[in-house]
């Protein structure tokens, strides 16, 4: 017989899928590293079950403890999933901004979760930052997971994600694209391509009123550059240690409409059901068109899945209120 002793067991060996539609306008071959087949239906499964395991193993997290973290959804996924099979509490702190299907969803696998307001600053003692932290301190037998800065995260994907696609591709792969919040991602991805080959290219994805592109290509943290989006995942009002700026080439930044109508056009040309990140995601790819070539393999990740965005930018209702749709 063949099965998985466990649910976690089934994270990772995500398919490779090719897109055909959207991407018709481009020279290269577009493949989509497709994350929503992970059992918390993102990436976050990846870097989440990491975490926790390399806590385990130097006696951060102890038998029975309470697991805590600022997480916008798909972390807190990832993390209840791997609480419920290894028997530990989970505890999330969330950011008003994110959908109400994120909360249901983190509730519905036992977790309890607090929500803070959005547009406070990370050092506010409201903030999901500042309120994450003190709930760790006051928690008996707690631990605070940190993705922003838990080296966990980027070795995730370094063991993982990054094999997976140079595996996939027969090393073939030439660019890799893909949103930045924590970072781990493209950090982790990042580096294991450059390691096999060094002329892969790593292009971030960030969004208008975060810091990412300005401080990569400056090295000033602007604070001018900080004010409320409606994208989800992705663009930091910090700089998480998670963000290895030395093996990115560059960044794009994508406008919350482009980010939102692309959402939808993934799942009605492609019928790639996917959420908003992957939508800027690949509005990113269109808008760097000029760097690729004809034989170029251009691997775009896509974090997470539809179903969490249906009262958003899946909704015509919202999409309008927005400013998104036109008529
Ligand atoms: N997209 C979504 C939907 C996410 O939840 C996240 C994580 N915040 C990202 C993109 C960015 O991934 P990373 O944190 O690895 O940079």
């Amino acid at each position: 017989m063949k099965y998985a002793k466990n649910i976690l067991e089934t994270i990772g060996n995500t398919p490779l899928v090719k897109l055909n539609k959207l991407t018709e306008s481009l020279p290269c071959l577009v493949l989509a590293k497709y994350e929503t087949f992970n059992p918390g239906n993102s990436v976050k499964d990846r870097m989440a079950v990491k975490m926790i395991e390399d806590a385990e193993a130097d006696g951060r997290l102890k038998p029975g403890g309470t697991i805590i973290e600022g997480t916008s959804g798909n972390t807190g996924m990832g993390l209840a999933l791997a609480a419920i099979v290894k028997g530990y509490k989970c505890v999330f702190v969330m950011a008003d901004k994110q959908s109400k299907e994120k909360v249901d969803v983190l509730r519905a696998v036992g977790a309890q979760v607090v929500v803070c307001p959005t547009n406070v600053a990370p050092e506010d003692p409201r903030s999901y930052y500042s309120v994450s932290k003190r709930m760790a301190e006051e928690t008996p037998n707690a631990w605070y997971v940190n993705q922003y800065d838990n080296p966990s995260n980027t070795q995730a994907h370094y063991e993982g994600t990054g094999p997976e696609i140079w595996e996939q591709t027969d090393g073939k792969v030439t660019h890799f694209v893909v949103g930045v919040g924590t970072g781990g991602t493209i950090s982790g991805v990042g580096k294991y391509l450059k390691e096999q080959n060094s002329n892969v290219k790593i292009w971030g994805i960030d969004t208008y009123g975060s810091v990412f592109k300005k401080y990569h290509e400056t090295g000033i943290f602007d604070e001018n550059e900080i004010y409320p989006y409606v994208t989800e995942g992705i663009g930091e009002d910090i700089l998480p240690e998670n963000v290895d700026f030395g093996i990115i080439d560059g960044f794009t930044k994508v406008t919350d409409k482009d980010a939102a109508v692309y959402t939808q056009r993934l799942a009605k040309e492609e019928g790639m059901f996917l959420g908003n990140s992957a939508g800027a995601a690949i509005k990113g790819v269109l808008q760097l068109k000029e760097h690729f070539k004809k034989d170029d393999v251009v691997v775009v990740l896509f974090h997470d899945h539809g179903s969490r965005y249906v009262g958003k930018m899946f909704n015509n209702d919202w999409m309008k209120a927005q400013g998104f749709l036109e008529e």
